[in-house]
Formats: structure tokens, C-alpha cells, sequence
């Protein structure tokens, strides 16, 4: 069954964004967040076409996310590590885990465990064990692959992201991790001492840009709906709930198969653009759960059953709509088919 609607996915762009990347990171490898299935984009999708690149690291946040990969057999780390349901699944090897606590190292050395990962806190104070617990000994004798840090504040220049880096980089040597990796999409692009040896970008492989030096980084995904119905709304008629949009002049319209449901957040309403060919079509009114309106006087041949295109280049989209670029991906919904072009 086709549906309504299909996010249209670039591989290329992909692929291109994820060598920018690996070549900003230098001697450094380049892996991939694809946790919230791919930054809502589809992990499979996403995990196939980079490895196929080159990419040896994937990260995901849980254990059922490694599982739903599981096929595809990707060298993979689980963020959110090991809790006591987990342990089994953790055991099986489809991924190594990002040991976070103390509760979860112990529960790694008592269940046998491999190769792991840790994640160390350097100052954001949301997951990660204390670097003066690694100091102490806590990861003394774990099969550690990768020691983690993460970075607060990357996409702004602030201070604390040379803190960040300094404190993790005091750790070189205190443990017997076979590499060390900080960046994520942003902390890429602060410059080579922040790459050590394995960098985790996000955002950027999908057309996030949230500062300089992503310039090169190229829009990967463009929602597309299809057009439900076309009607002539008379000046002084009103569009949509709360009748927030009135016609100035006759006005032709068209209403979409997309809404706040799918991820086309209500912060579109009257700032949303939509494409056909080169003619832009504002959305008109209020986006609802599963419809948007927008004008189409300059699209006069647009009818029934065609397709449009929204403008969704992720920092002018932000900017329109008040979302985050991480909201604006991850939040594309269920009902889109996905479809990969080029
Ligand atoms: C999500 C995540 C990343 C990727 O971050 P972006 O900002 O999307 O590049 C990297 N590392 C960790 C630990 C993460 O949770």
C-alpha cells in the first residue's frame, strides 16, 4: 500500500555528509549515531548505507534498538548500558555496552562480561561514572573497547568545551581502553584535539548544521505529502481550527495529507513552505493532527493526488517552526513510507 505521505531520503547526501565528517575528524575514525531509529529516519536504512562507506561504529541508546539491527550484523555499542533486564540480551553479543554506573560495571564483571565501552561524565552531569572513580581503579581489569565522554555545550563556544576536553583527556593511560572518543556532530567541527580516536556524530549526518565548519553538510531528508483536496476559499472566508488565517482575496487552496501526528509540528502554522516545481505555497492557518492547508494560486495546475514538497532544511526550518533540528528528525512520524532516492 502507498501512503499519503513518504519522507523522500538522499543516500548520497548521506554518504557525502558521513566523509565530510570522517574527513574532519582526521586520523580519527568517524562512526554513527542512529539511536531513535536512525534520528526517526530508519536505523536500517541509515546503518546499511554507511557501513557500505566505511562506518565501524554505530551507536544505538537501548538494547531493543540493537535487536531490531540485529540482521544486519553492525559493530554496534548500546548508550544507555547494562540494567538487570538487560543482561541477557547484552550477553548474546549483538553489541557491546556503554557502562555508565558502578552498579553496571559490577554487573558486567559479575555476569562475565566482554568487550565494553564506558561512558565517563566530564561535566554535563547526565550519564557517565566520575573521573576520580577511574582514577581510583572502578574500571581495572574491564575488556574496555572505548572510553566516552560527551560534550554540553559543542554547538556554542563556550568554555567548558575545553574544560570538557581537558578533563577527559587526563584520563589518556588510566585505563585499558583501546581508544578514547568525545565529538559528536558540533565537537567535530571544534577542532582536531577534540577527535581522539573515534568520533560520534548525529545531527550533521542528516543535514543538521549548528555551526561553522558544517557548511559543506548537505539536506538529507524532505517530507512529501499528497494533495486530499483542492478548494477556492472567497475573501473573507477562514482556514482551519481557530480560524486563525482569513482570505485577503479570493483564494485558491489545497490540503495536505500531513500534520502534528506525523512531526510537522504546529509551529508551521503560517510558517511552513511547501513546493511544487518552483512555485512556494505557504501553509495557511493552523496545522492540524493530520492536515495542512496551503496556497496554491501559484500552482494552478496542481490537483488531486499530486505531491508536494516541504521546505525542510533543518536550520531554516528550526528557525521557522521554534524546534530543535533534533525534534525536526526524530519526531517524523510512522505514517510516512520511507524512500531512499539516488
Ligand atoms: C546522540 C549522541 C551523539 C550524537 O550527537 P549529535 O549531536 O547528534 O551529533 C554522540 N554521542 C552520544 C553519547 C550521544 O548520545
Amino acid at each position: 500500500m502507498i501512503a499519503p505521505l513518504r519522507l523522500r531520503l538522499d543516500s548520497a547526501a548521506l554518504v557525502a555528509n558521513w566523509r565530510v565528517l570522517d574527513a574532519m575528524s582526521g586520523r580519527a575514525a568517524c562512526g554513527a549515531a542512529i539511536k531513535a531509529d536512525g534520528y526517526g529516519l530508519g536505523a536500517a536504512g541509515i546503518g546499511r548505507r554507511l557501513a557500505d562507506a566505511g562506518c565501524r561504529d554505530f551507536l544505538v541508546a537501548t538494547w531493543a534498538e540493537a535487536e531490531a539491527l540485529r540482521d544486519l550484523a553492525l559493530p554496534l555499542a548500546v548508550l544507555h548500558g547494562v540494567r538487570a533486564e538487560d543482561a541477557a540480551v547484552a550477553m548474546s553479543g549483538i553489541a557491546r555496552p556503554v557502562l555508565n554506573t558502578p552498579a553496571q560495571i559490577a554487573r558486567w564483571r559479575e555476569v562475565g562480561g566482554g568487550a565494553c565501552d564506558v561512558m565517563v561524565d566530564t561535566g554535563m552531569n547526565r550519564l557517565g561514572v566520575a573521573p576520580e572513580d577511574v582514577r581510583s581503579g572502578l574500571l581495572d581489569g574491564l575488556a574496555i573497547d572505548t572510553l566516552m565522554s560527551h560534550l554540553a555545550c559543542a554547538d556554542e563556544d563556550k568554555a567548558m568545551n575545553a574544560r570538557q576536553r581537558d578533563a577527559f583527556a587526563a584520563l589518556a593511560g588510566r585505563t585499558g581502553a583501546r581508544r578514547m572518543s568525545l565529538a559528536n556532530s558540533s565537537g567535530i567541527a571544534l577542532g582536531a584535539d577534540y577527535a581522539f580516536d573515534l568520533t560520534r556524530p548525529g545531527i550533521a549526518l542528516y543535514g543538521g548544521r549548528q555551526r561553522e565548519g558544517h557548511e559543506a553538510i548537505a539536506q538529507v531528508v524532505t517530507p512529501e505529502a499528497q494533495v486530499l483536496q483542492r478548494r477556492r476559499v472567497p475573501a473573507g472566508g477562514t482556514v482551519g481550527y481557530n480560524a486563525t488565517w482569513r482570505a485577503p482575496a479570493d483564494t485558491e487552496v489545497a490540503i495536505l495529507n500531513l500534520g502534528y501526528a506525523d512531526g510537522y509540528f504546529r509551529g508551521f502554522s503560517g510558517k511552513g513552505v511547501a513546493r511544487a516545481g518552483d512555485a512556494a505555497l505557504p501553509v495557511l492557518g493552523r496545522v492540524s493532527m493530520d492536515l495542512v492547508a496551503i496556497g496554491v494560486d501559484a500552482a494552478p495546475e496542481l490537483a488531486e493526488g499530486d505531491w508536494v514538497a516541504l521546505d525542510y532544511d533543518l536550520p531554516a526550518a528550526s528557525a521557522a517552526s521554534g524546534m530543535s533540528q533534533y525534534e525536526l528528525i526524530t519526531g517524523l512520524g510512522a505514517r510516512f513510507d520511507r524512500v531512499w532516492t539516488r
